[in-house]
């Protein structure tokens, strides 16, 4: 994710650009960059690292760069660290082609190499640059203008983009392509704007063109003509705006968590696209190799909260289906217990913001004692990606509610590919299992959606609950992992007091803890031990819990004893987490909502925790 912003009309364009961007840094930021063109004068590209600030202060707010034409972009990195090369907007070698991008260029490994063979060169470590150099290339090849080459670069990328773009030959125009990627246009009598989101143009506009998917835009002073992947020249009605500036920085959802909880499907279908290449598993960059699998006599888990979360529900996938030891373990105990590490072990660090002062703690303890590390991390170039030996970026762009969800989830998706590749290359199982595994893994964005679109039922439960003052969540196996994440987002953003309990474990003491209305959900994913969770569900209920049952489609028994309850979609059991998560966040969200509490940002707590 990050922002975009492009300028084409009679006012002098860095100033307009730097305050749209401004308005786009929730989408996340790391670098930033404008190119301005000046009439048929050379483009000036001034790129920066850090804030937005930083650029602003280079560019004397803008002023100091003239032009009435020009591009800008905030980068939340995928594809190398932040840093100025990095930092868009990209740039053809002779400058032919400069653009800036929003997305993920799936195969950008093959189209660099088949660009090196026509002597491209790359100075950054962008997915952004090969796309750009690819538009050149189709320029070039086939002289021809601006839509044609794009259109052309277009049939030959998998991912997601947003890309704007500017020709050398072509100074009063400015060229938009996007594909799943956000992009809009607005267009006033003398200007057009492009942006990844409203608030960056709002101030001028509220009439918004919403360009399709694998189309192409070409924006003039007050002009914008849109044309489809063929070429062919496509209508777009344009829609008013009716949210107010903060209203539309969270696309028009209250909160930033709900949006976030919404846009999980996404952040598991990018994570997805990362780590599979035609239906196998690929290590990327990592540096991960069968041999080091082959090898790994045991592995640690060590996070914090809810990484620490995806740490359990991974312990049962990597052991059931790859037969390999696994301990979990929360960071900030690892560090100071002296822990007793093997020579073949694998330490994994899981982090949203890979500066989680804990874990880096842990992470450089293992290094120090010469284990091997590995990283699952959603922030590019944070220090324990720059640390650990290997690593595998979550794509969840950035996360601003500080309850996580999107992160959680993408960190899942991970630890499922880690488990399968594991159990495969150490032969637990064959290469039918490995394919529907990895196939089934593909379906669970879709079926993200279908539970999502079941959200008033909790929305409606919530409300008739949010007095609730003590809550138990309940479930064995993954199940109970999946309870220890519900209980701590019902805490984290609710205030409930809440606990997460094994449920064959409640007999062993809590229960004493359940009268009458006391609120109970038992989680029930995993078919082997559905009957024994449900009967701890019959012992609470006979002392007066009131029950929500979670569980798949198709186990319609659990409601002869629960009072609520919630279905998911079925799917392999080891991935049930990236499903049944979800009615759990929600319950939280809303519970938080009916208490009118602050949910994106909880009293006491901190997004990135940088101190021990
Ligand atoms: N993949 C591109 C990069 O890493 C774009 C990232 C973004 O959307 O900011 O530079």
């Amino acid at each position: 994710m990050c922002g975009i912003v492009g300028y084409n009309g009679t006012m002098q364009a860095a100033p307009i650009l730097l305050e749209g961007l401004e308005k786009l840094e929730y989408r996340g930021y790391d670098s930033s960059g404008l190119a301005i063109r000046d009439g048929a004068k050379d483009i000036e590209i001034v790129k920066a690292k850090g804030r937005l600030r930083v650029l602003a202060e280079k560019t004397d707010e803008g002023m100091a760069l003239a032009g009435n034409c020009g591009i800008g972009h905030t980068r939340w990195a995928t594809h190398g660290e932040p840093s100025e090369t990095n930092a868009h907007p990209h740039v053809s070698e002779d400058r032919n082609v400069v653009g800036v991008h929003n997305g993920i260029i799936e195969n950008y490994q093959e189209l660099k190499e088949k660009l090196q063979r026509h002597d491209y060169t790359f100075y950054s470590e962008t997915d952004t640059e090969i796309a750009i150099k690819l538009i050149d290339y189709y320029m070039k090849k086939y002289r021809e203008g601006p839509v044609d080459s794009i259109a052309r670069a277009m049939t030959r990328i998998r991912g997601s983009y947003a890309l704007v773009v500017m020709f050398k030959d072509y100074p009063d125009e400015i060229y938009c392509a996007r594909k799943d990627s956000p992009l809009i246009v607005g267009v006033t009598e003398d200007a057009s704007f492009a942006a990844s989101d409203v608030p960056a143009i709002l101030k001028y506009t509220r009439n918004v063109y919403y360009i399709g998917n694998q189309q192409i835009a070409r924006l003039g002073k007050g002009t914008a003509e849109f044309f489809d992947i063929d070429r062919e020249a496509v209508e777009i009605e344009p829609s008013e705006i009716k949210w107010d500036a903060e209203a539309a920085e969270k696309g028009g959802f209250e909160h930033f968590m709900i949006k976030e909880i919404h846009e999980q499907p996404a952040a598991v279908r990018d994570t997805i696209g990362s780590l599979v290449q035609d239906g196998k598993i690929v290590y990327g960059e990592s540096g991960l190799t069968d041999e080091i699998i082959r090898n790994t006599s045991e592995i640690l888990i060590v996070a914090c909260g809810s990484a620490y979360h995806v740490g359990l529900a991974a312990q049962y996938v990597f052991e059931g289906l790859a037969r390999i030891p696994v301990r979990v373990e929360l960071a900030s105990e690892f560090r100071y217990r002296n822990p007793i590490l093997n020579q073949n072990d694998l330490v994994v660090v899981i982090s949203q913001s890979g500066e989680t002062a804990d874990s880096l703690a842990a992470l450089r303890l293992a290094k120090e004692s010469g284990i091997r590390t590995l990283g699952i991390i959603n922030v590019v170039g944070s220090s324990i990606a720059r640390e650990a030996d290997h690593v595998f970026y979550t794509l969840a762009g950035p996360e601003i509610a500080v309850a996580t969800t999107k992160a959680y989830s993408a960190q899942l998706i991970v630890a499922y590919a880690l488990a399968i590749q594991y159990a495969y290359v150490r032969g637990q199982i064959d290469e039918d299992r490995y394919t529907a595994m990895i196939a089934e893994i593909q379906t669970l964005p879709a079926k993200m959606e279908r539970v999502l679109d079941d959200k008033e039922r909790i929305q409606w439960f919530a409300a008739k609950y949010s007095n609730a003052k003590d809550m138990f969540f309940i479930g064995r196996g993954i199940d109970y992992a999946i309870s220890m994440e519900g209980s701590l987002k019902m805490k984290e953003i609710s205030y409930v007091h809440s606990e997460a309990y094994a449920a064959g474990e409640l007999k062993h003491g809590t229960i004493s803890l359940v009268e009458n209305g006391t609120l109970v959900v038992g989680v029930c994913t995993q078919n082997r031990l559905f009957e024994k969770t449900r009967s701890n569900m019959v012992e609470v209920k006979s002392r007066g819990a009131y029950l929500m049952g979670l569980t798949s489609y198709g186990n319609y028994s659990i409601e002869d004893t629960a009072d609520f309850t919630v279905y998911v979609p079925k799917t392999d059991e080891y991935f049930m987490t990236s499903l049944a998560i979800i009615p759990l966040q929600l319950l939280g969200y809303y519970l938080s909502v009916a208490r009118g509490l602050n949910v994106d940002k909880p009293r006491n707590l901190a997004k990135s925790v940088t101190v021990e």
